[in-house]
């Protein structure tokens, strides 16, 4: 039997991470969680609220006080049956959620959240350890056939869903690997990838088929394939990163944040680099952007043995601590100190940038300014630009298919998720912008059921 008045007698108590020293030596996962009987006590802290919160603030609507429960009960099977009813890989999320759920847990008023991330976590791990996660194999075969254009997280729950119903599945990814930016953008400290291999292996065991090194729309006619099939979905991604066009762009040494990260994974992995190898040994780096991506670039840089790294952000430090009963159950716009922070790097608020300044065509250095408006100088030899992706490509795939944009200039769907164009679907950060991998995985799982709708008249996908 549960106890729901664990938060009376236990703190909330989290995963600690390695010290500095050791993780920036290698590339490995900066986390120690907790031991499992740790957690189980943190699953006693659940209150069972009437309203659950923590579910509503979670986009998969994960059932929460259930698996909190069977966890703390030590019964991990029930536990994991559970969580996978509402979301498809929580080993991705239990990694690298916000965990919205934890700001709008109840407790995090008072008492500080739960750890549901952390339970979330030791569940899946639980899972695949014990042989629990198995492929999804269909019933049977509807003869109906897909082509998912993307294989970030959204195209790997819609084709989680709709091969487990039945319908052949294809999916597309441009590079060598599949995974979106779970393999090429958050780093391996964040995310290490056989966490994607094992889920893939499984997806393949149940008949889902993997086409990489093609760009749709550019090596492969979509318009054909438009044809030959019976149901399209775009999930590309938000690919085109905001830039900072001030004078000095142009020179050598300034680069977009993804393309940095993307190389260092290929390089840890021991992938094939093109064109010019980006590394930031010995150098003084800074990264425009404080946000997620601002971050991984920080512990990416350091990995590599940079001198020293600057982040710079243009928007005020924001308070350490919010009066949490102004902003529950939303998150707080408070201070935000990552594993990548903490291994050395100098934080500068309300900073603009005006102008990067070289010689010989190299970058030297920025001119900036802070809160005074006192323009100042400062020596770097490379800049990363985390500030954000603006949209999807044009080119290519869209143009071809001639699809209506929405304002902001991601690709534009009704409510049932279909593009301007019949039988082609959308969903992630192509449909939505720049998100998160948690909302990715939701719009997979809803776009799945519309194309099931779509294509058999009904569909008992739960979305
Ligand atoms: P993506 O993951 O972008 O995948 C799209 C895929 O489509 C890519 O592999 C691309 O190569 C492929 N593709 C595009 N066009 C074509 C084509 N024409 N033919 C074939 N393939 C094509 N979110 C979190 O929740 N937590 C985090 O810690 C986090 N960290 C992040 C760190 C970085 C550096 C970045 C950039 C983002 C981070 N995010 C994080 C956001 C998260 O990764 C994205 O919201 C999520 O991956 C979007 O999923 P998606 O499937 O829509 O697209």
């Amino acid at each position: 039997m549960a106890t729901i008045e664990g938060f009376k007698h236990h703190a909330r108590k989290s995963y600690t991470l390695r010290p500095v020293e050791l993780r920036i030596a290698d590339h490995l996962d900066v986390y120690q969680p907790l031991s499992v009987k740790e957690i189980r006590i943190q699953a006693s802290r659940c209150m069972d609220c009437g309203t659950q919160f923590c579910s509503w603030g979670c986009p998969l609507g994960n059932l929460i006080p259930y698996w909190n429960e069977h966890a703390q009960n030590g019964d991990w099977e029930e536990a994991y049956r559970m969580l996978r009813l509402t979301n498809n890989f929580p080993e991705f999320t239990g990694k690298i959620c916000p965990a919205l759920c934890e700001t709008s847990c109840s407790l995090s008023i008072h008492h500080g959240a739960v750890t549901i991330r952390e339970i979330e976590h030791t569940i899946i791990e639980t899972a695949f350890k014990e042989g629990w996660v198995k492929p999804r194999y269909p019933k049977m075969r509807t003869g109906k056939q897909i082509a998912i254009i993307g294989s970030g997280p959204a195209g790997l729950t819609v084709a989680d869903e709709l091969n487990a119903v039945g319908h052949e599945v294809t999916v597309y990814e441009r590079s060598t690997e599949v995974g979106g930016l779970l393999r090429f953008g958050i780093p391996n400290f964040k995310l290490e990838k056989y966490v994607i291999d094992r889920r893939i292996e499984l997806m393949k065991e149940a008949g889902v088929k993997f086409v990489t090194g093609v760009e749709v729309g550019t090596d492969m006619s979509v318009l054909k394939l438009e044809e030959e099939m019976d149901a399209l979905v775009l999930t590309g991604g938000s690919t085109i990163p905001r830039d900072l066009q001030v004078k000095g762009r142009e020179l050598k040494g300034i680069h977009y944040a993804v393309d940095y990260l993307s190389q260092y994974t290929m390089s840890v992995h021991g992938l094939e680099i093109e064109g010019e190898v980006i590394s930031a040994k010995d150098k003084t780096v800074l990264v425009i952007g404080g946000g997620d991506t601002g971050s991984d670039c920080i512990g990416t840089a350091v990995r590599q043995g940079a001198k020293a790294v600057y982040q710079y952000e243009i928007m005020p430090k924001p308070p350490e601590k919010a009066d949490v009963l102004m902003t529950w159950p939303t998150a707080a716009n408070t201070l935000k100190t990552t594993s990548s922070h903490e291994e050395g790097a100098q934080r500068f608020w309300s900073t603009k940038t005006h102008e990067f300044i070289g010689s010989e065509g190299k970058l030297r250095g920025v001119v900036a300014s802070s809160e005074d408006g006192s323009e100042y100088e400062i020596a770097v030899d490379l800049v990363f630009l985390a500030m954000g992706f603006l949209h999807p490509a044009r080119e290519g795939m869209i143009e071809a298919l001639s699809l209506e944009l929405d304002q902001r200039g991601n690709v534009a769907t009704d409510k049932k998720h279909m593009t301007s164009r019949k039988g082609i679907f959308s969903a992630g950060d192509m449909r939505s912008g720049q998100s998160l991998v948690v909302r990715a995985i939701h719009e997979g799982r809803i776009v799945a059921r519309d194309i099931d709708e779509y294509l058999m008249g009904d569909s008992l996908l739960r979305g």
